[in-house]
């Protein structure tokens, strides 16, 4: 069972899902190119993708999403709203797969189940992908955890969860205000200590594994981001083995939580 991040952050997000028969991709925010590669190195080749789940039409979500489809032959599943917004090129007919979010859909054997995100894009959502036995989520670019959000990812197995920023870096950073605002609103990004108390109730509630992703490159670190998130989680008496928190590399694959 594989469920890493291939890349994380506004410089591009891809996640891959697979196990011994489907293999899926969600989203492509960086150029085929630059993915093959990388599934290569998770031991998949983009050919054996069974879909690509596209999270929202922002460009680090679905910048290779169109070359990818076209050249593979590969089904997209997105929101009305996502392929409105999304520039993705044409892409096959037969290939545009839409869904309404919470509508659960079948890809090879596996249970997919969007939901929606609060995030400054037309109709954002994140993913539910389960199996047999567990669940899984990516949950990024969220200005804040919603009930249905927390409602949706309880007891996953596994997650990879949005930790964008510190707030005291995107306070004194060099962002102009407008963008601050933005970053900061409730349809903007998760900072590293509302990502420490939901990460703190996941694992309350049964995840093993959380993978922080999404950061941003001036306004947080990796260091900052696990240790913020570490500290806040062992206040809370959660109990936490070192194997079951990482972070998500910016342009490498992260470890497995699978
Ligand atoms: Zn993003
Ligand atoms: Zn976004």
């Amino acid at each position: 069972m594989i469920f890493r991040t291939l890349v994380s952050g506004s410089s591009g997000n891809a996640v891959l899902f697979s196990d011994d028969n489907t293999n899926i991709l969600i989203d492509c925010g960086i150029s085929a190119k630059r993915l093959i590669p990388l599934l290569c190195q998770a031991g998949i080749s983009a050919g054996d993708l069974n879909c690509i789940l596209v999270t929202h039409e922002h460009t680090d979500h679905c910048a290779g999403v169109g070359v990818l489809s076209r050249k593979f032959n590969i089904p997209v599943f997105a929101s009305a709203g996502t392929w409105q917004g999304m520039n993705v090129g044409r892409i096959n007919p037969e290939n545009v797969v839409t869904f309404n979010n919470y509508d659960s859909f079948e890809v090879g054997g596996i249970v997919v189940t969007p939901f929606k995100i609060p995030h400054d894009a037309n109709m954002p959502n994140g993913y539910v992908i389960e199996t047999h036995e567990k669940k899984y989520a990516v949950a990024t670019d969220m200005g804040y955890v919603t009930k249905g959000v927390a409602e949706i990812l309880k007891g996953c197995h596994s997650v990879i969860l949005e930790a964008n920023y510190d707030k005291e870096m995107l306070e004194k950073g060099s962002y102009p205000y407008a963008l601050k605002k933005r970053i900061a609103g409730n349809l903007g990004h998760l900072c590293n200590t509302d990502t420490a108390k939901f990460a703190s109730f996941l694992f309350k509630n049964g995840t093993e594994k959380i993978i922080l992703g999404h950061l941003s490159e001036e306004n947080n670190t990796p260091d900052t981001a696990y240790n913020t998130v570490l500290q806040i989680i062992k206040s809370d008496g959660v109990d936490l083995k070192e194997s079951s928190l990482s972070v998500a590399p910016r342009y490498e694959i992260s470890i497995n939580i699978g």
